[in-house]
């Protein structure tokens, strides 16, 4: 199967150009600027023939026309939650499921410009590490309509897991996640271990920062004095709550040398201690993820308040700003003067951009989407109690398109969100080798995008199954057309193309 893009302006993370993609069996295998020669045709066909004789043009079973759209590397979601079940799920169980399984989840995502999910490995308690790995590779597998990988889940730490590790490891797997909360949650020492042997096996780990004692204290006193709406969700997790467990993760980073990787970072004061990290030199990264950055604790007052309960919650307006400070240019300061934050204390201005080419980013180095909802009913449970209400909302065929209509308007660039959303995912979970970019030799997971489409959000033009989207009415200027998984169109307009059980392991 070959197929022929032309004419597109491809956007990489290190810049853009209009030029030719040629995909041969799934592979990129040119991307040819100044080859096209009036409608395109010719020039590129011959570098593809080895011999001395004149050789008919290659033969496209596919030729499109991309002028006017933009070329862009799928988007890489490394945090979902599909098929995700806890407590009794029967139906007069208090358990819950989040409401995608691998196959409506990985559906939503194609059609949002997503060619690669990773999701999470929960082992039972005493498992063999590899085994359930195996085992969810198996759910996974039979799935898929894009290419995935997997995070390993630690919840109890003994030599047995720690032993383990090194098999995952061998496995593919090196990205090994831990709690400071919830019943699952690892003491400070046992998390401080697992920081000391993902250095020994040269792995990282992914760390959700919210302290524990701090948030359960709160949440007796809201429940003790009747405090139960979902206001008090937000208020019994806030700012200082999450800051202060991103502190202790770094603390404990810092003293191993191990590799951390903190997933949803939704705090200003948390950003600010990351960036320090960074810029001390430490394998530090921070990943934030779309609701943090489109909504704010405000939404808790409203009444549907509990559909947009997720943890950690979002926050203030200062955190809001100070995240958008961070995705839009990173805190690029190579002179160390004026802080990044400064600028944002007038967030009506637009903000100019300062940074230097080649400067090292600090601040927010991935966007994904903790992609975990659970369908109304569920929420509703908590209709009058937030601790009864299920954690987690959408995003899984929100992000890419939200960011890229951000870049649309001139809030960031279009290289920027290929960075963060796919680029820098790549290098971090070990596979730029295959993904990440428009170049030869990578997958030709592609994805074309209009920038002229106007697109409403709404649950009902949304892929996934769950019956409310937090995105409602959210307007977007531009949208992805067509999505291709390793040279096969899994999306088109607004139509799912796919297949599951077209998705590949990342790491076999
Ligand atoms: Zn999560």
């Amino acid at each position: 199967m070959n197929i022929l893009i032309k004419n597109g302006t491809v956007i990489n993370a290190d810049g853009r150009c209009i030029a030719d993609v040629v995909v041969k069996d799934g592979v990129i295998t040119e991307v040819c600027q100044g080859a096209r020669q009036g409608d395109g045709s010719s020039v590129l066909f011959q570098r593809e023939n080895k011999t001395d004789e004149p050789s008919p043009c290659l033969e496209f079973d596919e030729v499109v026309d991309a002028s006017g759209l933009l070329v862009l590397p799928g988007s890489i979601d490394v945090h979902t939650h599909f098929e995700l079940s806890f407590g009794d799920t029967s139906p007069t169980g208090d358990g819950f499921s989040s409401a995608d399984d691998f196959f409506t989840g990985t559906r939503a995502a194609a059609c949002g410009g997503v060619t690669t999910i990773m999701d999470f490995v929960t082992p039972e308690k005493n498992e063999n590490l590899v085994e359930a790995l195996e085992k969810r590779k198996s759910v996974a597998d039979a799935k898929t309509c894009i290419d995935y990988g997997l995070h390993m889940g630690i919840s109890e730490l003994n030599d047995r897991v720690l032993e383990e590790m090194a098999d995952v490891k061998a496995a593919g797997v090196s990205s090994f996640k831990v709690f400071m909360t919830y019943a699952f949650k690892l003491t400070d020492d046992e998390f401080k271990r697992t920081l000391t042997r993902v250095k020994e096996i040269d792995a990282l780990v992914m760390v959700h920062a919210e302290d524990h004692e701090a948030l359960e204290a709160n949440r007796a006193e809201f429940i003790a004095t009747g405090k139960t709406d979902a206001w008090h969700h937000y208020l019994s997790r806030p700012e200082e709550v999450e800051a202060k467990a991103v502190k202790k993760a770094i603390k404990l980073a810092k003293e191993t040398g191990g590799t951390l990787y903190i997933v949803h970072l939704a705090c200003a004061e948390g950003l600010e201690a990351v960036i320090e990290a960074q810029q001390e030199g430490y394998p530090i990264y921070a990943e934030t993820c779309p609701q943090y950055l489109n909504f704010t604790c405000d939404v808790y007052k409203r009444p549907d308040g509990r559909n947009f309960i997720c943890s950690p919650p979002m926050k203030g307006k200062e955190s809001q700003y100070a995240l958008w400070a961070s995705v839009c240019q990173g805190a690029r300061q190579g002179d160390g003067s004026s802080g990044f934050f400064s600028r944002w204390s007038k967030p009506d201005e637009p903000s100019p951009c300062l940074a230097p080419d080649n400067a090292p980013t600090f601040g927010i180095n991935t966007l994904a989407t903790d992609h975990c909802p659970f369908q109304t009913y569920e929420k509703d449970r908590g209709k009058d109690d937030f601790t009864k209400t299920p954690n987690g909302v959408m995003g899984v065929e929100n992000l890419y398109p939200y960011m890229l209509s951000q870049a649309n308007k001139g809030i960031l660039s279009f290289e920027r969100v290929v960075e963060l959303c796919t680029a820098n995912p790549a290098k971090i979970f070990g596979i730029a080798e295959k993904k990440g970019e428009i170049a030869p030799g990578k997958d030709a997971d592609i994805v074309l995008y209009d920038p002229t489409k106007e697109f409403t959000i709404s649950q009902k033009n949304m892929h996934s199954t769950i019956d409310y989207t937090i995105w409602e009415g959210t307007k977007l200027k531009g949208y992805p057309v067509r999505t291709y998984s390793r040279g096969n169109l899994i999306y088109k307009n607004g139509e799912f193309l796919g297949e599951s059980g077209w998705g590949r392991f990342i790491y076999d």
